[in-house]
Order: C-alpha cells, then sequence, then structure tokens
C-alpha cells in the first residue's frame, strides 16, 4: 500500500513539490526569524518525512540558505516564496509552509510555537496551545 501524495508549489509555479502523507506535525510559528523570512506576522508549518519528499520540477531555482547555526531555509529563486526549512537536529524530517501546499495536509494546526516571540502588532485570540521558551515548544 502507498501512502497518498500532497502536492504543492511556490507562487510563480516554477518549484513543485510532493510529499507523502501522514504529515508529522503543523504549527503557527512566531520566532523573528520566520517574521523576516516571509515577511509576516508568523508562519505556518508543516513536518513531513524527508525520504517521503520530492521536488518535481525546478529544483535548479531552489535557492538555499544557513538561517541560523543549525537551519538550512529554501526559497523559490524567481519569485521568493520561502518554502522550506530544514533543521540539522531534525534528521529526515523537513518543513514545509503550508501555504504552498495544494491539497489538505490531514490534521489540523494545534499549537502556537515560539509564541512568546510574536510580533506586538498581532492579535491570536484562538484556543489553540501557546508554546515558546527556549526550544519554542515549551508550555507558557
Ligand atoms: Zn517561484
Ligand atoms: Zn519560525
Amino acid at each position: 500500500m502507498t501512502n497518498a501524495i500532497v502536492t504543492g508549489s511556490c507562487l510563480c509555479g516554477t518549484v513543485a513539490f510532493e510529499f507523502e502523507l501522514p504529515t508529522l506535525f503543523a504549527g503557527h510559528c512566531h520566532c523573528t526569524m520566520c517574521q523576516r523570512a516571509h515577511g509576516a506576522g508568523f508562519v505556518t508549518w508543516i513536518g513531513v518525512r524527508e525520504d517521503g519528499f520530492r521536488i518535481t520540477s525546478g529544483e535548479p531555482e531552489v535557492v538555499h540558505y544557513r538561517s541560523s547555526a543549525h537551519t538550512t531555509r529554501s526559497f523559490c529563486g524567481r519569485c521568493g516564496s520561502s518554502m522550506f526549512c530544514n533543521g540539522d537536529n531534525h534528521e529526515n524530517v523537513i518543513d514545509i509552509t503550508v501555504a504552498n501546499v495544494h491539497g489538505e495536509i490531514g490534521r489540523e494546526v494545534k499549537s502556537h510555537v515560539y509564541y512568546d516571540c510574536r510580533a506586538s502588532w498581532l492579535t491570536v485570540n484562538d484556543d489553540l496551545r501557546k508554546l515558546g521558551g527556549d526550544s519554542g515548544t515549551e508550555p507558557l
């Protein structure tokens, strides 16, 4: 039996990807690096298994850069869509921005991470878990 495949792309369509369900997690990230990288109040990520993830077109256009000592981020070199994040201490997991996914991710977003870093101009009034601290995932 094969797992269901979900597809996605950047804004301009040059970079397309697919991954196998199930996703591993989903969360709204409020860290300042996500804010700056995406020009947004927060970024919603899912984690997927790297061995079930493939870039199906536009791979030469994908630009990778080191955003911290342990993290590599990737974006489309044509349109600038920020799409992937890969942590050195997250072996075999790649984070994907849900906004670039075209299908259903098979789970609900249940938490805000790095919530204590959130933008002062952002109002959040949902009942999801609010996590933070050094790891971004400790109860606040
Ligand atoms: Zn693009
Ligand atoms: Zn973040």
